[in-house]
């Protein structure tokens, strides 16, 4: 379906977005609800192809039935984000399927509850935006984006708030962010005491992401745009991040998150799921595996950012700063396929820059946003 715009406040134009949703039905009546992200409108086809593979699969067999589907599109090359979206949305469905055929909770299945309410996290440009998140939903966290003048807009942020919420940033790990700019920009940042120091460099460059951990003293997180247990490994096991932020709607599902955090356990990593494009199907997901994993950070939330996050589905409330982990059997949520049905979907990118500016005006800021450091260098890095 197609979830509108993005209407949330010191957004940089981050357009259409799209949620998959997939349901599987079971012989006995039993219908279980996933989602899968990473390219929403690629998914939907790979689900189309999957389907073959898990109709006539006795649904209680998750495990096995990721294996095949992981076996059987080997063909295809490496499992990138929309193949492991696709398997994601399957494999969340398949828990759901689970619970409600217990009749019990996904978190039960999981090992049950080390805590009854998720600590969650949105999204703050501005003071003003900050302040409001605070009052509306009693949040303790906050993150802002960018590499542009970041330190000056954290202390305004910190100015706001005070000393008692935690503050993040999120480079959204540009392409042609280097190292050392990276390294400048996390340095600027060291007195603030942020709750963690997000995808400061490109993603793929996993030897860049080790030497702004070696250099900055703040803790490193990264990992949304991985896909399954592979992708975040070395991240793991060389302890180059402190914070890992798999997305639960690519990282290959419920089962491939409890693995993960299983393998940051190991590293004293926390888990700090990533939320963004996500839909809500997902965020009930993270909500039950944050409440079962002992190594739980915190949650990104996105509570009003497109008004159909709660048409679609009801509303799960964050009370002082807090998600109430629901008790109701499977994830415990469904959607209103008329909703899905009103909203259909067409197209799925985004433009990077800032809307009305210029994009791609060559010499300038908004030549491309991932030059952005590139140019007026005193005036865009200096700050705090
Ligand atoms: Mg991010």
């Amino acid at each position: 379906m197609a979830a509108g715009v993005s209407q949330a406040q010191g957004s940089s134009g981050w357009s259409q977005r799209n949620w998959c949703f997939v349901k599987v039905y079971t012989d006995e009546g039993i219908v279980g609800i996933g989602e899968g992200s990473g390219w929403p409108r690629v998914v939907q086809t790979a689900l189309e192809d999957l389907r073959a593979i898990v109709v006539g699969e006795d649904p209680a067999n998750i495990e096995r039935i990721w294996q095949k589907m992981l076996v059987t599109t080997m063909g295809n090359g490496m499992t990138g984000t929309p193949g492991s979206g696709a398997m994601n949305a399957i494999d969340m469905a398949l828990w759901d399927i689970k619970g409600k055929a217990l009749n019990t909770p996904v978190w039960n299945l999981l090992g049950g509850k080390m805590r009854d309410k998720i600590r969650a996290y949105g999204h703050a440009g501005t003071p003003e935006r900050a302040l409001e998140l605070v009052d509306k939903y009693g949040l303790k966290a906050l993150k802002t984006g960018g590499v542009h003048r970041t330190a000056d807009k954290v202390e305004a942020l910190r100015k706001a708030v005070g000393d008692d919420v935690d503050l993040m940033v999120d480079a959204h790990g540009p392409p042609w962010h280097s190292t050392k700019d990276a390294i400048i920009v996390g340095k600027s940042l060291e007195q603030f005491n942020l709750l963690f120091y997000e995808d400061p460099v490109p993603p793929d460059n996993v030897e860049a992401l080790r030497r702004v951990q070696d250099n900055v003293d703040i803790p490193i997180a990264a990992g949304e745009r991985h896909s399954h247990i592979w992708g975040v490994r070395r991240l793991i096991e060389e302890e180059i991040v402190d914070v890992i932020q798999p997305d639960t709607g690519r990282i290959g599902g419920i089962s491939q998150m409890m693995k993960l955090s299983a393998m940051a356990e190991a590293h004293f990593i926390s888990v700090a799921p990533h939320s963004g494009s996500l839909g809500p199907i997902a965020e009930y997901a993270a909500i039950h595996i944050l409440a079962a994993i002992p190594n739980a950070l915190i949650l990104e939330r996105l509570h009003d950012d497109v008004p159909a996050r709660y048409e679609v589905v009801p509303e799960i409330p964050t009370v002082d700063g807090f998600i109430e982990v629901p008790d109701a059997p499977g994830l415990g949520v469904d959607i209103d396929e008329d909703v899905v049905a009103a909203n259909p979907s067409h197209g799925n990118t985004s433009t990077p820059g800032r809307e009305g500016d210029g994009n791609y005006e060559p010499g300038t800021w908004n030549e491309h946003v991932y030059v952005q450091t590139r140019y007026s260098r005193q005036a865009n890095l200096r700050g705090g």
